[in-house]
């Protein structure tokens, strides 16, 4: 983390998880248990029906809302989509995109790139998900992957726009496989990323960008991942839908800084 030049993200994503009962639940427990520092963002993406609960119970904390994905087009026939119009006015904040394992439904990297511009066009703050798979790491391609990747998912985002998008590097391997990739791995894939940015933009806005690390993050590997200079935050699936443990995940986030 670097928390002079960029924001610390800790984000949630519950997948097709929780209900909309159990979404007050689990808020009504989270908020009962929220630090009260301000060391980092907070957000939680939830399935869509579970958005206006969500929202309502997090209206007076600095507890984020986001969706887990959204359509790149504003409006029209597209059958059981969400426009991000439709997100800003359900309350929400954040929207995940890109994620394997909608890109393991089909979505593109074109795909990724219209919903990161409608998203930034709406207000929105995308966490673009980039990765690679075991045998991509395996071939040695992980870094050229994991650029093109970026590359294609950042096309047509303005120089102006781009300290908004937050970038969450998963590796597909990682992600609910209680297989974490080690701090060292998670760093140098991290700091490569920047590396990207800082060529397609500038110093200035790779230093200001925050990125992520997901995959099987916990509440006991949190604090050495979040100890990284390049690891902004983390995008946690699992752990993010029991309160106390995506509690101690935020807490982790409160460590000195080197
Ligand atoms: C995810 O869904 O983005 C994720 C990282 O899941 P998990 O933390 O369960 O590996």
């Amino acid at each position: 983390m670097n928390r002079k030049y960029r924001k610390t993200v800790i984000a949630g994503n519950w997948k097709m998880n929780k209900t909309p009962t159990e979404t007050k639940e689990f808020m009504a427990a989270f908020k009962g248990m929220l630090p009260k520092g301000r060391w980092c963002d907070i957000a939680l993406c939830v399935p869509a029906v579970c958005i206006p609960a969500a929202v309502r119970a997090m209206r007076e904390t600095r507890v984020g809302i986001g969706a887990e994905n959204c359509n790149a087009n504003a409006s029209g026939a597209y059958t059981g989509e969400i426009a991000t119009n439709m997100l800003v006015d359900a309350g929400c904040k954040y929207v995940i995109i890109g994620h394997s394992e909608r890109r393991a439904m089909g979505e593109t990297d074109a795909d990724v790139n219209a919903k990161v511009l409608a998203a930034l066009e709406a207000g929105l703050t995308p966490i673009m998900c980039c990765g690679e798979s075991l045998e991509q790491r395996e071939a040695g391609i992980t870094e050229e992957w994991i650029t093109m990747q970026i590359k294609l998912g950042l096309q047509n985002v303005t120089e102006d726009k781009i300290r908004k998008v937050v970038i969450a590097y998963e590796p597909i391997w990682a992600i609910g496989t209680g297989r974490t990739a080690t701090p060292e791995q998670a760093q140098e894939v991290c700091e490569s990323i920047r590396a990207v940015v800082r060529k397609l933009y500038s110093s200035k806005n790779a230093r200001a960008v925050s990125i992520l690390y997901g995959g099987s993050m916990n509440e006991k590997n949190a604090y050495e991942l979040l100890a990284q200079p390049d690891i902004d935050g983390g995008l946690i699936g699992g752990a993010s839908l029991v309160p106390e443990k995506f509690v101690q995940i935020i807490e982790a986030a409160n460590q000195p800084i080197v």
